[in-house]
């Protein structure tokens, strides 16, 4: 996967450090718009999976809008140059001040995730001698088969309005002045490798929205959030997700009517696979039956397996011994600070450069100084 060159490069520099392919982003981002252009949909890439400037600047070239989950995100988006009409934002817990933002930002769209919410956006919005366009980001109450902690969309989740709420989720509406109802938000969760979901979530979609409809409510867009997974496993066979498969499912499912128009908010299947977690291996130590490779990155730099239970394809890209196995975890002191269990690698030493790959979305944007280490700094192919 990494040519020569590139080997060179690692082996100046100092570890750890994220590197990012700018070349598989841009292939990846156009993949990803030729299909969405096919349909005339429209996309917002969710700035929580990689909020780093390079990246979002590049993104935004080919058309993307932004998705937030927070004012500092509708902040950045702005700042980076994202139109204000393209922005959305979502999330269980805004605050007056984020809220007050994003409508100075005069965003997009609101997805909101409760009455009370519904009911301080007005009054702020009222407030500033504004109106606040909405989405309601529903919880369609469906199982994305993916990991516990990143299903969202399920009854017993925090996210989302549940339907037996709808009605007075309207009368809500109709006593604030200052919000504006457009449409319906969905976001069921990550990593989904099984599209029945999406084809489960249209069908859900349809039916919510012949409620709305009946009570003459006409909503002018749909979103259907992101989710869209990565293969983790073997990112070089794999290394752009099957979007012409995702969005034709998608329409041959979806009821669209004459107006509306369909939005996305994808954030994993877009940076996931170009971005790489590069470290050394401090020391090979015997454990019980088992040897430890211990790397100088750790959970501080990639929390993901710490915090999920996920795990990354892990290469030892400067041995060629014969294969062992070995138990790969990093130097924080948390047990949980491991990338895996039983790895089969070429016979391991100090100094060995192990490449952490398919880190680019939810990697370097969640890491931290934990133990006081330093963050580690990003390179790029370019
Ligand atoms: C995190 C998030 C996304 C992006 O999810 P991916 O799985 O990275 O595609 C989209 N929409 C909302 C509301 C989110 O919270």
């Amino acid at each position: 996967m990494f040519d020569k060159q590139t080997l060179k490069k690692f082996e100046t520099l100092e570890t750890p450090f994220y590197y990012y392919d700018l070349d598989l982003l841009k292939k990846t981002l156009d993949r990803y718009s030729n299909e969405r252009d096919r349909y005339s949909y429209h996309a917002h890439y969710a700035l929580k999976a990689n909020a780093n400037e390079r990246i979002l600047s590049i993104i935004k070239s080919y058309g993307f809008g932004a998705d937030c989950v927070s004012g500092n995100e509708v902040s950045l988006a702005l700042k980076m140059g994202f139109n204000s009409k393209d922005i959305v934002y979502a999330g269980v817990g805004k605050s007056d001040k984020e809220i007050i933002t994003a409508l100075n930002g005069g965003i997009f769209s609101f997805n909101c995730e409760s009455i009370p919410e519904i009911e301080v956006i007005n009054n702020l919005a009222v407030g500033l001698g504004k109106k606040a366009s909405i989405s309601l980001r529903i919880n369609p109450d469906i199982d994305a088969h993916t990991h516990k902690y990143i299903s969202t969309g399920r009854a017993q989740d925090k996210f989302g309005i549940s339907p037996w709420m709808f009605e007075s989720v309207i009368r809500t509406i109709d006593n604030c002045p200052g919000i504006e109802l457009t449409g319906l938000h969905f976001h069921v969760g990550s990593q989904i490798t099984d599209l029945n979901v999406f084809e489960l979530l249209c069908i859900r979609i349809n039916d919510l929205q012949g409620w709305f409809r009946e009570k003459g409510l006409l909503l002018k867009n749909i979103n259907l959030g992101g989710g869209l997974g990565v293969d983790y496993s073997d990112p070089d066979a794999f290394p752009i997700p099957d979007f012409t498969d995702y969005f034709k499912i998608i329409n041959k499912n979806l009821e669209v009517y004459p107006g509306q128009s369909v939005h996305f908010e994808p954030g994993r299947a877009l940076v996931a696979q170009c971005g790489t977690l590069v470290s050394r291996v401090l020391y090979v130590k015997m454990g019980k039956g088992k040897k430890f490779a211990i790397l100088d990155a750790g959970m501080n730099d990639l929390i993901r397996p710490a915090l999920y239970q996920a795990s990354h394809k892990l290469q030892n890209l400067t041995s060629n011994g014969r294969l062992m196995k070995y138990d790969v975890v990093g130097p924080i002191c948390e047990s949980s600070d491991r990338f895996g269990k039983n790895i089969l690698m070429p016979e391991t030493g100090r100094g060995d450069i192990v490449a952490i790959r398919s880190a680019g979305a939810y990697g370097q944007v969640m890491s931290m100084r934990y133990n006081q280490k330093p963050l580690a700094p990003e390179y790029y192919s370019e």
